[in-house]
């Protein structure tokens, strides 16, 4: 699969701005709205089928433009309904999703990088290094292979490879598309954007007027132990973090997530509850708790139910607001990153 010479990906394009490219070409603009309902509802891959435009805007809209597409690589199932798909993007590289059902929703978990700069000790996405962003296209067309694939998707997460934050606008284009009556109609507030805790991210998000989720995984209340984990700490350590989470919530008036990975013997203790409990504190915020998925190469191993419960408890006890959730997938290498690893 190879990009056409010199043509736009359709997909990378705001209706608006698809709209106003079409004004040159001769095409009223409600011909967009046309064309984009092909793109996102019928899930087309190419013009010439559209057969409520003209044959002769169809043909220029091929020299013009094309309907970029993923190709599957590898499929996994585990035994808990997890499934996670391999894909080939069209320069040869590849990236994950993840489809995680539960009772009430059906999730998508969604790649936003090819890699990732930031090493997180416990994620196998950091360990091959950065290769490059992903275009809006790219984002979407991982959550389009759902649709089109008719699996029931409710929510989505950008938790994949990558980290969202630090591939802002096109991430944002790709929210808005998604969002979009016209591109996937997810509703934002089902929408959820991750982040290690880029500072400035963080603060522009706050302005974009946005109803999404924000997840800041935070996993040490302390900055030694959180710079062993993260490196990423040393640049935007705890205290500034904790600020902008703050202005965050203040300025959106929305709930920030904090991802906490338990990990045995390193950040599970009771002191390290009280004191994530300290850092919270105040904030419209929930913890959400996750016991370690282990990673090959790696000797971080989960912590015991008990340990997690202690945890979860001592957060209790201080007011906080936790949700203990079970890994998934653990039987397919569903953590981000360990599928590409192996490829
Ligand atoms: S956890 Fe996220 S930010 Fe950290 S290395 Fe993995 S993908 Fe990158």
């Amino acid at each position: 699969m190879t990009q056409p010479d010199r043509k736009i990906d359709i997909k990378d394009l705001l209706k608006e701005k698809l709209a106003e490219g079409f004004a040159p070409l001769g095409a009223e603009r409600f011909r967009a709205t046309q064309v984009l309902d092909w793109v996102y509802r019928r899930c087309a891959d190419d013009f010439s089928g559209m057969n409520n435009l003209p044959a002769g805007l169809r043909r220029t809209l091929d020299e013009k433009f094309y309907i970029s597409d993923l190709e599957v690589v590898r499929k996994l199932e585990s035994k808990d309904g997890v499934k996670k798909f391999l894909f080939q993007l069209e320069d040869g590289e590849k990236i994950e999703s993840v489809f995680i059902p539960s009772k009430s929703t059906s999730t998508v978990c969604l790649s936003s990088q090819v890699g990732c700069k930031f090493a997180c000790k416990f994620c196998a996405s950091g360990k091959t290094g950065f290769v490059r962003n992903l275009r809006p296209a790219e984002i979407i067309n991982q959550a389009l292979f759902f649709r089109k694939n008719k699996y029931h998707v409710t929510n989505i997460v950008l938790m994949g490879m990558g980290e969202p934050l630090d591939n802002y606008d096109n991430v944002l284009k790709a929210v808005r598309i998604l969002n979009a009556p016209y591109g996937l109609g997810v509703g934002q507030r089902k929408i959820t954007i991750s982040t290690c805790g880029l500072i400035p991210g963080i603060k522009k998000l706050a302005k974009e007027k946005l109803q999404i989720e924000l997840s800041v995984s935070i996993h040490s209340p302390n900055d030694k132990t959180r710079s062993i984990l993260m490196g990423v700490n040393n640049k935007y350590p705890l205290k500034d973090l904790m600020e902008a989470c703050r202005g965050y919530a203040k300025q959106t008036n929305r709930q920030i997530t904090f991802e906490y990975v338990l990990i045995k013997g390193l950040n599970d203790s009771k002191k390290d509850a009280q004191d994530l409990a300290g850092l919270v504190k105040g904030m419209l915020a929930k913890v959400n708790l996750i016991a370690f998925n282990p990673v090959d190469g790696l000797d971080y191993v989960p912590p015991g139910l008990d340990c997690t419960r202690m945890f979860k408890s001592a957060l209790d006890r201080k007011g906080i607001v936790s949700t203990m959730r079970n890994p998934r997938g653990a039987d397919i290498e569903a953590a981000c990153g360990q599928l590409r690893l192996r490829h």
